[in-house]
């Protein structure tokens, strides 16, 4: 599958402005004190620019790490730090439902871990691809990307079919066995399960 930046629209930015390549973008929002959350000597946590739930942050190391994929044992401390910072922001917003994990292929350069809230309410939520991302097994589980980190000193890649597979799955709630036709209708139907 050709790798393109499915967020973004056309960069109408000056030459001047632009950033070298759009998969760069999130070493330029760690350095924005606007997009930064919270960070520590190792990690820094920005806003996703494009969120695709009421909450939406990633989760990145300082050290240059480019994706899951480079991880060693040597970087289990750095994801046990990851999971520090999101018991804090948990329990910082402990109204809100929150998962934490990776995108089995990510399309931004520097590893970087999604926190994101179940409602998946936001304008940036538009696409099956979007929906697909982030709820089914292409999402990998904060928790298993470290148990498999622990003990095999690796992260082992998902296969173009599988890759594929999952994009391609039917549309279903994640709160619910609703099965949405649409990407219209179940972005309608998730308002029913979030009435604040
Ligand atoms: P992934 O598919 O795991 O690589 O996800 C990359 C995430 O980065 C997506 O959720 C995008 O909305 C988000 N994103 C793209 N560009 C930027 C940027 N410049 N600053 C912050 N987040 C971004
Ligand atoms: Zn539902």
């Amino acid at each position: 599958m050709s790798k393109r930046n499915l967020d973004a629209g056309p960069n109408t930015e000056p030459k001047s402005k632009q950033v070298k390549h759009w998969s760069l973008g999130l070493l330029e929002s760690m350095k924005d004190p606007k997009s930064i959350v919270k960070e520590t000597k190792s990690v820094v946590v920005i806003r996703d620019k494009f969120p695709k739930a009421k909450i939406h942050y990633l989760m990145l190391p300082t050290e240059n790490i480019n994706s899951i994929y480079k991880m060693n044992l040597e970087h289990v401390k750095l994801l046990e730090e990851f999971n520090r910072l999101f018991e804090e922001i948990k329990s910082e917003l402990s109204d809100i439902e929150l998962k934490a994990g990776f995108h089995a292929v990510p399309s931004m350069q520097r590893l970087h871990m999604h926190v994101i809230s179940i409602d998946m309410i936001s304008p940036c939520l538009k696409t099956k691809i979007h929906w697909n991302s982030f709820t089914t097994n292409f999402f990998i589980p904060f928790e298993d990307i470290l148990n498999e980190l622990k003990e095999t000193g690796s992260i082992k890649k998902m296969s173009p079919e599988l890759h594929k597979n999952l994009m391609a799955t039917p549309l279903q709630c994640n709160q619910c066995s609703f099965n949405p036709k649409n990407m219209p209708q179940l972005k309608e139907h998730l308002l029913t399960h979030n009435k604040s």
